[in-house]
């Protein structure tokens, strides 16, 4: 083994640059070799490569995730670089999935990003989600958020659900059968009801920390070790520097997940809301 160069595979089927580079994961028991082998066949879906995106792919890529997709049809604003730290100065105006793409090569070559440089929509959602293990929903308004977690449930792929707003956020997962948005809240809000980020604002650092514990969780369900944040909300507040958690179940009322659903198909929700999606 010790005079393998780096790109030969050893006995263990990694190679010895492999083997540096999740050695840190190949040590803990709950992972080891059988783990790491597990994260690089795992493939993820990324819905956008905005503030929520960019820890969740810094750290899926880090950690060898092998296939990483990242739906975004957006370019890079300046007024992103913010808090979407996947994006670099030089980056602005270049489309966020050849941005994405780049800066998550540089960190692993292992991984596979797929650029699906398209807006996700009601006629491509569940033929995109179909392609992958899970789907980690970093959008950042309410049609895409609708959207995802209806075509998440109807392929049956467990979504990690993530939020931000000011100085808050939230986070959760939803496992198909054990609850979905709609449990929580059956139907959008009407236009305008609640403010956006680019409305309201949001302080940066918050991404930073429901992204990562997205990346944590869909690290785990790749993994299959803990427990998931499944029928658990997590609330963040920044200025009081709390986390709480909240327990919810299936609603049988659920539109879409309930007893007697009556969302079968996805719906056209730009139109449903009236407002664009964006990011
Ligand atoms: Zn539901």
């Amino acid at each position: 083994m010790d005079n393998l160069s780096p790109n030969q595979q050893s006995w263990s089927g990694f190679t010895e640059e492999q083997l540096q580079r999740y050695s840190r994961h190949i040590i803990l028991k709950q992972v080891g070799g059988k783990g790491q082998r597990k994260l690089l066949q795992t493939r993820a879906l990324l819905i956008g490569a905005g503030g929520l995106g960019s820890p969740v792919a810094l750290y899926l890529a880090a950690a060898g995730v092998g296939t990483l997709g990242i739906v975004d049809y957006d370019h890079v604003d300046l007024s992103n670089l913010q808090r979407q730290i996947l994006h670099h100065t030089d980056d602005v105006g270049r489309p966020k999935v050849v941005s994405a793409s780049e800066t998550i090569k540089a960190i692993n070559p292992d991984v596979n990003v797929i650029q699906h440089s398209v807006r996700l929509d009601s006629g491509n959602a569940r033929e995109l989600m179909n392609q992958y293990d899970m789907v980690i929903d970093g959008s950042d308004n309410f049609p895409t958020r609708y959207l995802v977690n209806d075509a998440a449930f109807l392929t049956k792929k467990p979504l990690v659900h993530g939020g931000i707003l000011l100085f808050e956020g939230m986070t959760t997962v939803f496992i198909p059968g054990k609850g979905c948005y709609r449990c929580l809240h059956p139907v959008p809000p009407p236009p305008g009801a609640i403010p956006s980020c680019q409305e309201a604002g949001v302080l940066g650092v918050i991404t930073g920390i429901i992204g990562s514990i997205q990346a944590a969780e869909a690290i785990k369900l790749a993994l299959g070790i803990g427990e998931p944040l499944s029928g658990r909300l997590i609330y963040f507040d920044a200025l009081d520097m709390t986390f709480r958690e909240v327990k919810f179940r299936r609603n049988p009322k659920c539109p879409l997940c309930g007893d007697n659903p009556t969302i079968n198909e996805l719906v056209d929700y730009d139109y449903f809301c009236g407002v664009p999606s964006s990011e």
